[in-house]
Formats: structure tokens, sequence, C-alpha cells
């Protein structure tokens, strides 16, 4: 058998090599705060990455950037019922504004510093900028209002999972104002389509659209959609969610504005969000026994190039060699940006240098020794490549956008097939339970589906969740069928699978 750089491997266990490809690819580690992790400068560059991709699409659908606190004053949460009860039991709550000595030689927080009211640690942020959408609106002149907010947030998490799920987390979150239903639900869609272009586009993520079934709705919304993405081991990722809140946030906020028959009248919400949960499907979609593989659009790094050399002699012929090329490199452009290439010089062994390199994803390696440098050439690899080859190196640069493309669409194409080799329509109760019965791949099943008491309890019993009833049919027929639950009518399937 092949020695991998990871270990275990996937199919040895997968949750243990999730972690072993973080460490190994420099990605984040876990800190000292229990649920919270330190990203590390690699991962951070991916998150920097998608970030702004997402925010030029932001952008480009009229939506500006803003910042509120951090902190919430907790009647704010109170005011919204459903919101209230969804998130009170895993809020960080800030009681004192002041330590003073314990006199055991620690700390306190003191007891005269008591904050009259408590604050609540943001972990979503739809009653603090509602309370402040509540001034700006006056008039339908004013509407619609297109905000974004790029944050952190904390949500008091029990079972945590690097990028995953994290007690803090970083994000984006939209909040918008709209006059009409049908402008917000518009809203709701249209971000929920940038997400599963910027998904599939530039993650090489395929997704599935869908809305969620009521229990698995945002607390206090009215209709939350997500995009849904099958990982490795055949689980699902909610990997990105848009709510469209109707008036139930601005009634209990006080959103309202005169419209044009001058009556006043309740404005119409929507909110959407992605996390750094992303980073985590990147890896869990496209790393493979030997490490991360970077989709080009967001690798920190197109190309790396490793000069090796024995001596100073071979060091004075290859250096200047790799950093031309690289200047060459960096001239070259895919998807619209100029090549980002670095040469690592480090004193390290060729060998432990290269799987390095690999570990972290990095989609282009190229090795140059005082041969190439004699001979004009590189010897260059993708990161799907068994083993590099020697190309001329004029060659070489010229192709290097293409072979990001290729790349690009490799991760894509691979991903897609295991999802689609792991989906399956089900029409009987049976058939449901034998999909998902224990010591069975599982993946996502498509069922018709009435949203209930039936299905919840058979679902929980599976350790399964409807993921979501899918905007454009994509197995299955898409018409009216029997409820695999209750016998009743089903208008729609929904997508049923294990997930994170
Ligand atoms: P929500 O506000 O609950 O709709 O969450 C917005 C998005 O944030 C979700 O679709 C997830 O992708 C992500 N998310 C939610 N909880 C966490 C968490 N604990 N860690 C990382 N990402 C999260």
């Amino acid at each position: 058998m092949a020695k991998t750089a990871i270990s275990p491997t996937r199919s040895e266990n997968y949750p243990e090599w999730y972690q072993q490809v973080v460490k190994a690819a420099d990605l984040a580690e876990n800190s000292d705060v229990r649920g919270c992790m330190v990203i590390k400068p690699w991962g951070y560059a991916l998150w920097e990455n998608i970030q702004r991709r997402l925010d030029t699409r932001f952008k480009e659908t009229g939506h500006d950037n803003a910042y509120f606190p951090l902190f919430i004053p907790m009647s704010f949460l109170e005011k919204e019922a459903e919101h209230v009860e969804g998130f009170a039991k895993e809020c960080a709550v800030v009681t004192h504004h002041r330590l003073e000595p314990n006199g055991k030689g620690g700390l306190q927080p003191a007891p005269s510093a008591k904050l009259e009211e408590p604050l609540i640690v943001r972990p979503t942020s739809e009653t603090i900028i509602g309370a402040t959408f509540a001034r700006w609106v006056q008039s339908y002149r004013d509407l619609p209002i297109l905000i974004n907010q790029w944050a952190n947030v904390v949500r008091w998490e029990l079972r945590t999972r690097m990028f995953l799920r994290t007690a803090e987390f970083l994000w984006q979150e939209g909040h918008t104002v709209h006059a009409t239903a049908e402008e917000a639900q518009e809203e709701t869609r249209k971000m929920l389509d940038v997400y599963a272009e910027f998904a599939e586009g530039a993650m090489a993520m395929p997704v599935i659209k869908g809305e969620k079934t009521a229990g698995e709705r945002f607390p206090g919304a009215a209709a939350t959609y997500s995009i849904e993405a099958m990982m490795q081991d055949r689980k699902a990722l909610q990997a990105g969610t848009s709510h469209f809140l109707g008036q139930n946030f601005a009634k209990a906020q006080e959103i309202k504005f005169q419209n044009q028959a001058g009556e006043f009248q309740y404005a119409w919400t929507t909110s959407w969000g992605v996390s750094t949960r992303l980073v985590g499907g990147l890896i869990m979609s496209h790393a493979d026994d030997d490490g991360l593989i970077c989709p080009p659009k967001l690798a920190p790094a197109h190309a790396v190039i490793l000069p090796i050399f024995k001596n100073d002699e071979e060091r004075a012929a290859v250096l200047p060699y790799c950093e031309s090329l690289k200047n060459e490199l960096s001239t070259q452009e895919y998807d619209g940006e100029k090549l980002r290439v670095r040469i690592d010089t480090r004193d390290l062994r060729g060998g432990e240098k290269k799987w390095q390199w690999v570990k972290r994803g990095v989609p282009l390696r190229v090795e140059v020794g005082p041969r190439d440098v004699a001979s004009a050439s590189v010897f260059a690899a993708s990161r799907l490549m068994e083993k590099g080859v020697g190309v001329e190196r004029a060659k070489f640069v010229a192709d290097a956008p293409k072979m990001l493309g290729e790349l690009q669409q490799q991760l894509f194409d691979r991903a897609k097939r295991a999802r689609d080799e792991a989906s399956v329509v089900i029409d009987t109760l049976a058939d449901f339970e034998a999909f998902f019965a224990e010591g069975q791949p599982g993946g996502l099943a498509y069922a018709h589906f009435t949203d209930g008491p039936e299905m919840e309890a058979k679902c929980k019993a599976l350790k399964v969740t409807p993921r979501c009833v899918p905007l454009e049919p994509l197995l299955g027929d898409d018409g009216a069928g029997e409820c695999l639950f209750t016998g009743g009518r089903s208008e729609r399937r929904a997508v049923f699978a294990r997930a994170y």
C-alpha cells in the first residue's frame, strides 16, 4: 500500500483524518479557550480570499459594509420570542465591567461594577441592527437598506470542530430592509444565488439550493434557504443560509415607514450569512490522504517554487533563476488575478519541503535544480498529478493559467461525481431505513415528506435531518407523491442526510 502523508487516511478514520489535515496544512490549531481556534496564516489567507470575492459580489449586488456593536443588551433579544428561544441556550453574557483582587492573589469581577442590564456577546445581529434600522427608516424613500457586516460572533456550541463548528467564528451577515414582501423575498433568493455561485465557481464545491423545513428554520425567520454540500464521508454540510424574516423582526423592533399614501406600515427584512465553516467545507470537499488541495481560485499561493541545490555554487545558479521565474509567473493571470507565487528558500531537506507544500495543497509545485537551470526547464506538478514532469520553462510559464483552470475544473467534477454517486431517490420507508442503517455509507436521499412529528421522530432515530427542499428538481420526478412517514400527500421531495 502506498504511504500517505496524512495518517489516518479518510477510509481509516475520517474525523481524525480531518483534524490531521488541518494540522498538516498549517490552517489552524486549538486554543487555550474551549471551542475557539487560532487561525494560522495559511488558513487565514484562504479566508481572506473567500472574503475578498464575496465582498466584491455583495457590492456588485448593491450592498454596503457597516459595523455594529459586539454587545447586545439582553432586553433586545427578548423582543422576538422565537429568536430568543433559539439562541438563549448558547449565549455568552457579560455581567461586569471591572475586575478587582479577590484577596487570594487572584481576580474576581467587582461586585460594585455589576452591569444594570447584562450584555450578550452577539450570536447574530438581527436585534441590534434592527434597532438601528428602526432609526434609519422613516419613509419609503429610505428603502431598501442593503447592509453587510464582516464580524466575529459567539455561539456557545457544545460539540466543536475546527472551522466547521466553533464557539467563536468569523462570518459576514447581510441585513436588509424592504418596502414589500416580494422585494424582500427576491433579495433572500438573490443572495442564496450569490452563495451558490461562489460555492460552485470559486470553491469548486457543488451545492443544492433549497428551502429549510420548519424545524430547521432560523429562529424567528418566516423562511430559511440554504446551500447544502456533501462532504467526502457523505455527510451534508450547511454551507450558507439566507433568511426571509417576514415582518417578524420589523414588528419586534418597530421598523416602520410611511408609504407613498402617507400611511405607516411595517417593513420586511432579510438576513444572510456564511462563515469560516466554508474553510472546513473546502477541506472536506477536496483534501485527500496527502493533505489539503486548494481550489486555485482561492489558493493563498497558486504556485510554489522549490530551489534545489547542494552547495554555494549551485545555489548561485539556482536562486536567481527561481527569482526570475517567479517574476515571470507573477505577470501571468488566472481568473482576473495575477498569479500568487512563492519561493521556499528555507534550509530544509528537499523531500520534506516538497511534502509540506503538498500537504498545504498549493495547486502548482515547481522544483528547480542545477540541471533545470542548464536546460532552461522546470520540474512541475499540479497537486492532482502523481509525479511532476520536466517542461521547458517558457512553456510552463505560458501554460500555468491553463493548468490552474484545469485543476479547478477537476476538483469540481470530482466532488460532483462523488455527490451524484451518493444521491438516491427513495420511495419507501423501508428503503429509507436501509439507506441510513448503521454501517451503510449513507448519502443524500431524495424522498417525499410532510413536515411534522412523524418525520421528525423517524429522522431522529436514524440520526438524519431533512437538509432542504431543493428549489430546482435534481433527482426524482418533481411532482407530488406520497410522504414516506405518514402516507399523506407530499408536494415536493426533500433531501435527507446525516449532517455536520
Ligand atoms: P445562521 O445565522 O444560523 O443562519 O448561520 C449562518 C451560517 O453560519 C450558517 O449557514 C453556517 O454556515 C454558519 N455557522 C453557524 N453556526 C456556526 C458555528 N458554530 N461555527 C461556524 N459556522 C457556523
